[in-house]
């Protein structure tokens, strides 16, 4: 039963214009959900996939989490989520995975896609950004794979929120932060009322305000009130100085 919701890219057509990987189910809400949002209001076609379904987590069984991130995933107007279903808190870096997720991007053919910042304190993150990285190199690779057109991705960003890293540059989620913090609280087993683990799980109350505080210290930076941070490891160009925003003094 599991099997027929949400996994690999297999039914999907078309392309995205960007593309998400994540560790878990509700990374994404908790790093660059706003981001996602405000370009598929601006009408990209933006997609998520998530690389395990969080089945070493105290709270909820991974079909749980699947089926929220699905819920989530519509908050944040995605026309696609995925679950790789890779396994949570000892994820890998093996020739398969990344052949997997390479095929994933060559189906998926998004022309940014946003990965976990590439050092943390949880090494699924870390792990799923090398992953990630490599997985878009192959991924353009003709003789990789017969069946299926070489895609690399145009630009790789790293979502920045997790790690305590001066960002590349910040984006503007004032409009969009209330929406993320609908979208993350989608995942009714992580942030809902329960007994279960109640004395580890802080209330929304208290989760709202926590990440309210991060997205305004990273909107303080560009004089807005919420932004998420993200890196790059290219050089940024600039073609009109006159037009640059955020001010100087
Ligand atoms: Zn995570």
């Amino acid at each position: 039963m599991f099997d027929d919701i949400l996994s690999g890219s297999a039914g999907f057509e078309g392309s995205l214009d960007i593309l998400a990987i994540a560790a878990h189910p509700d990374d994404v809400e908790q790093t660059c959900g706003g981001t996602m949002l405000r370009m598929a209001e601006a009408g990209y076609r933006t997609g998520i996939l998530d690389l395990t379904a969080g089945d070493m987590g105290t709270r909820g069984t991974p079909e749980t989490r699947v089926r929220e991130s699905e819920a989530a995933g519509s908050v944040l107007q995605t026309v696609w989520r995925g679950n790789l279903r890779w396994p949570d808190a000892r994820l890998e870096n093996t020739t398969s995975v990344r052949m997997t997720l390479a095929m994933e991007i060559r189906h998926l053919r998004p022309r940014v896609v946003i990965l976990p910042y590439w050092e943390g304190r949880h090494p699924d993150h870390y792990r799923a950004s090398e992953i990630g990285y490599e997985a878009c190199f192959l991924s353009g690779l003709r003789k990789l794979d017969e069946e299926t057109e070489p895609h690399r991705p145009h630009k790789i960003l790293y979502s920045s929120s997790y790690a305590n890293v001066t960002p590349s540059f910040v984006v503007d989620i004032t409009m969009q932060f209330e929406n993320r913090m609908a979208a993350l609280f989608c995942y009714q087993s992580q942030y809902g009322k329960l007994e279960e683990g109640a004395a580890l799980f802080p209330d929304r109350q208290e989760i709202h305000e926590r990440l309210g505080a991060v997205a305004r210290f990273y909107g303080n930076l560009i004089g807005v009130k919420y932004g998420e941070p993200f890196v790059v490891k290219e050089m940024q160009r600039v073609d009109d100085i006159v037009a640059m925003p955020v001010r100087s003094i």
